[in-house]
C-alpha cells in the first residue's frame, strides 16, 4: 500500500529512509510533550503550564528586522485570560484563529503575567492523548502530518511484520516484550515508564548486533597474523618528528610510540586514537602514514567530508611533502578522468598515500599494497563500516580517530574490540575559549563580531538544527541575509546542499580572509582548521547536543589568541538551558560528553547517535550500559 497520495510528501519520506508503513513505526519520537493539563489555577513563576481554551484575540504581529513576535489571548481552564507570547513563529498567525479551541505548552512569566509559548497544538484538542509524540522531522514535514501517517501505520499493524534477530535465551534473559505492543506503547504512549520499558526490545536487540559485530571483529583481527613486513625503524621516524615545524607534545609522543609498536607486531592494529578538539591528532596520523611508507607500504586517509579531506592533504604536504613520498587526493568532485588516472596509479603502486573521502573504499578502489588505513572522525561512519577494508588489504593496520572523547568508564564498553591512546593535553596550552550564553539581538553579538574584524580575525556564524517543523527556526539562508546586510561584502555562505566547487569557494573565501564571516550549518563541525577565527556565534544553540557543541567551538582560538563563544536564544527563560550552563563551566571534552548523555530527561529517549557517539540508534551507553553488559556475558565475550 502507498504511504501517501502527495508525490512530495512521498519524497521528502524516501530521503529520510522512510519508504513503508513499517518503516514509519520504526522512526521513533526523540521525545513527548506532556500534555497533562495544568490542575491547579495559582500559576508560579517559570512554572511550565498546559492550558487549553478558546482563543480571545486575534494575533498581532510585530517585526524587528527578521524578528517575529506574535501575541494573542486564551481563556484557559480555569477560566483565566492568559496572555500568550510566541518569538519567532510567523506561521503560527495562521493558526490561532479567535473562538477556536486550543492547547498551549510555555513558561509562565509572573512579572510579567505572560505565558512564553513553547508549542501549541489545534490536532490535540479533540483528543485525549496525554503524551503526544515529537518527532525529528525535516522542515517540509510537520509534526501532525507525520502523527497522522503512524496512526494510520498502527492501523494497519496486522499487515505488517517486523524481524526480530535476537536469540530466544537472551529474549527470555530480558524478559522482552513483544515488538509490535511495543511499538504501539512507544508511539502512543500513556507514561514515560511504559515507553521506556517498550524501547528495550530495541535496546537489547541493538546491543545485541552491536556485540556480535565487535566479536566478528576480534575472531578475525587474532586469526590474521601478518605477513612478515618489513619492520619500521623507529629512528627514521624519529628524525622525521624531528623536522617537523614544532615539538610533539609528550602524549603525541606516546601514541606515536603506541602506533609504532602495534605495527611492528604480529597482528593488524586496531587501534583508537581518541583526543579532545585541536589536540593534534593530525600530525600523529601523518608520522603512522610516513611509517608505513618506510616500510614500502601505501596508506589511506579517509575523512567525512571533501573539505576536510583537502586540509589533510594539505596538511600532509607540509608536514611529510619533502620526502619524496608521492601523496594523492581522491575527492567527489574531481574529472572522471582524474579519478581512473588516480585509481591507476594507486593500484600499479605509484601512489603512496591516499586522502579522501569514503570513495577511498568503494568498489572500484584497489590498493596495490595497503598497509595502513587511517579513518578520521570515525564516529561519522559508524560501526558497521569498520569492517570496510576487509577486502582493501587484509593485513592492513588499522588507526581510527576520533575528537569526541568517551568517558573514561565507558571505553571498555564500547570500545572492547580496540586498543586506545589519547591526548589529553593540548598544544596551546593556555588556549582558553570562553563561552557565553546571550538572548538573540544582544549588543554583545555586534560588538564582538566588530572586535574580531578589527583585530583581521575570522568569525563563525552557526545555524541551527533543525528540529521539528514547527519549531520556526532561523535557516542558514535567513541568517546569511540577515548578516550580509549588517556586514556588506563581508560575508560567505556554507551549507550542505551547495555543490562541491561553490563550498570550496566558500572555505576559501573565509581562511584567505576575502570574506571574514562565515555563515555556515554543522558541516564545519569535523575538523576544519582555520587558525584566525577567534568569534563563533551559534544560534539557537539550545536545539544542539552539548558534545556537537564543544566540537564547533574547538574551532576557535586555535592560533593560541583568545577565543569567544556566544550561544545565542531565543530566550533566556526557555526550558533546557540549564544545559547550557556545562559548556560555560567547562573545556573538558570528557566531561562534557558525559554530562551530555547524562542530562538527557526522561522524555529524551535516544541513543547516543546524536551525541557523536558511536552510530547506537536506540542505546544510551551511560544509561543502558547493564543491556551491554548482560548480553556480553550470555555471548561469553
Ligand atoms: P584535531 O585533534 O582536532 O584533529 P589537529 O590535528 O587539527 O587537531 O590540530 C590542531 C592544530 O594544532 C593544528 O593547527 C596543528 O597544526 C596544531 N598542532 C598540533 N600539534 C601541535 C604541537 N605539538 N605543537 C603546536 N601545534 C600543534
Ligand atoms: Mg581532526
Amino acid at each position: 500500500m502507498k504511504l501517501t497520495s502527495s508525490p512530495r510528501l512521498a519524497q521528502a519520506l524516501a530521503d529520510m529512509g522512510i519508504h513503508s508503513f513499517a518503516d514509519v513505526l520504526l522512526h521513533f519520537p526523540y521525545r513527548y510533550e506532556d500534555l497533562n493539563l495544568t490542575a491547579n489555577g495559582l500559576y508560579h513563576d517559570q512554572q511550565r503550564l498546559v492550558l487549553q481554551g478558546k482563543v480571545t484575540s486575534t494575533p498581532s504581529i510585530f517585526r524587528r528586522g527578521s524578528f517575529v513576535t506574535i501575541r494573542f489571548t486564551i481563556k484557559d481552564q480555569h477560566g483565566h485570560l492568559m496572555h500568550v507570547i510566541a518569538f519567532n513563529r510567523p506561521f503560527l498567525a495562521k493558526m490561532i484563529v479567535p473562538g477556536d479551541t486550543i492547547m498551549v505548552v510555555g513558561k509562565y512569566d509572573a512579572g510579567r503575567q505572560i505565558l512564553n509559548l513553547i508549542n501549541a497544538f489545534k490536532e490535540q484538542t479533540s483528543e485525549s492523548i496525554k503524551l503526544k509524540p515529537i518527532y525529528r522531522l525535516p522542515s517540509t514535514i510537520e509534526n501532525f502530518v507525520f502523527t497522522r501517517l503512524v496512526k494510520k501505520a498502527l492501523s494497519m499493524m496486522d499487515t505488517l511484520s517486523f524481524t526480530s534477530h535476537v536469540p530466544s535465551d537472551i529474549r527470555q534473559h530480558f524478559a522482552l516484550a513483544d515488538k509490535k505492543e511495543s511499538l504501539k506503547t512507544i508511539h502512543l504512549p500513556d507514561t514515560i515508564e511504559a515507553v521506556e520499558k517498550a524501547m528495550r526490545i530495541f535496546k537489547v536487540e541493538e546491543a545485541y548486533q552491536f556485540t556480535k559485530t565487535m566479536m566478528a571483529i576480534r575472531q578475525d583481527n587474532e586469526a590474521t597474523i601478518k605477513e612478515r613486513m618489513t619492520p619500521i625503524k623507529t629512528g627514521s621516524v624519529i628524525d622525521m618528528m624531528e623536522a617537523l615545524p614544532y615539538a610533539l607534545t609528550q602524549d603525541q609522543m606516546q601514541a606515536v610510540n603506541d602506533i609504532l609498536e602495534d605495527m611492528n607486531g604480529k597482528r593488524r592494529m586496531y587501534r583508537l586514537l581518541q583526543g579532545d578538539v585541536g589536540s593534534g591528532k593530525t600530525v600523529v596520523a601523518a608520522l603512522a602514514l610516513y611509517a608505513n611508507a618506510l616500510r614500502k607500504n601505501q596508506g589511506a586517509l579517509m575523512a567525512p567530508t571533501d573539505a576536510l579531506a583537502k586540509q589533510h592533504f594539505k596538511t600532509l604536504h607540509e608536514l611529510i611533502g619533502k620526502q619524496g613520498l608521492t601523496i594523492r587526493l581522491l575527492v567527489g568532485s574531481l574529472s572522471s578522468t582524474d579519478k581512473k588516472a588516480i585509481k591507476e596509479s594507486l593500484l600499479n603502486g605509484t601512489i603512496d598515500i591516499l586522502v579522501g573521502t569514503h570513495a577511498l573504499f568503494s568498489n572500484d578502489t584497489e590498493f596495490f599494497s595497503l598497509g595502513l588505513a587511517v579513518i578520521d572522525e570515525q564516529h561519522r561512519f559508524g560501526v558497521n563500516q569498520r569492517d570496510l577494508l576487509k577486502d582493501k588489504g587484509k593485513q592492513a593496520d588499522l588507526l581510527m580517530m576520533s575528537a569526541t572523547p568517551i568517558p573514561r568508564s565507558l571505553a571498555m564498553t564500547v570500545y572492547a574490540d580496540m586498543d586506545i591512546s589519547t591526548l589529553t593535553q593540548f598544544p596551546f596550552a593556555g588556549r582558553k575559549v570562553k563561552t557565553k550564553i546571550v538572548e538573540e539581538g544582544d549588543a554583545l553579538i555586534d560588538y564582538a563580531i566588530k572586535a574580531a574584524l578589527e583585530q583581521q580575525k575570522r568569525v563563525y556564524i552557526i545555524a541551527p538544527k533543525i528540529m521539528e517543523s514547527q519549531s520556526g527556526k532561523q535557516s542558514v539562508i535567513t541568517l546569511y541575509h540577515q548578516y550580509a546586510k549588517r556586514y556588506p561584502k563581508q560575508v560567505t555562505l556554507l551549507h550542505g546542499k551547495l555543490d562541491a566547487e561553490d563550498k570550496e569557494d566558500a572555505l576559501h573565501a573565509f581562511t584567505t580572509g576575502y570574506t571574514p564571516i562565515i555563515v555556515s550549518t554543522t558541516v564545519i563541525e569535523v575538523g576544519i582548521d582555520v587558525k584566525p577565527a577567534t568569534l563563533m556565534i551559534i544560534h539557537d544553540a539550545d536545539t544542539f547536543g552539548l558534545a556537537s557543541l564543544h566540537q564547533l567551538r574547538g574551532r576557535i582560538g586555535r592560533d593560541g589568541s583568545e577565543a569567544l563563544c556566544l550561544l545565542v536564544v531565543q530566550d533566556q527563560a526557555l526550558e533546557g538551558l540549564e544545559r547550557l550552563q556545562v559548556l560555560v563551566n567547562s573545556n573538558d571534552g570528557f566531561y562534557i560528553a558525559e554530562q551530555d548523555l547524562q542530562l538527557r530527561g526522561p522524555g529524551e529517549l535516544m541513543g547516543s547517535k546524536q551525541s557523536g557517539l558511536p552510530g547506537f540508534q536506540y542505546l544510551n551507553i551511560v544509561k543502558d550500559q547493564e543491556i551491554l553488559k548482560n548480553i556480553k556475558k550470555i555471548l561469553h565475550f
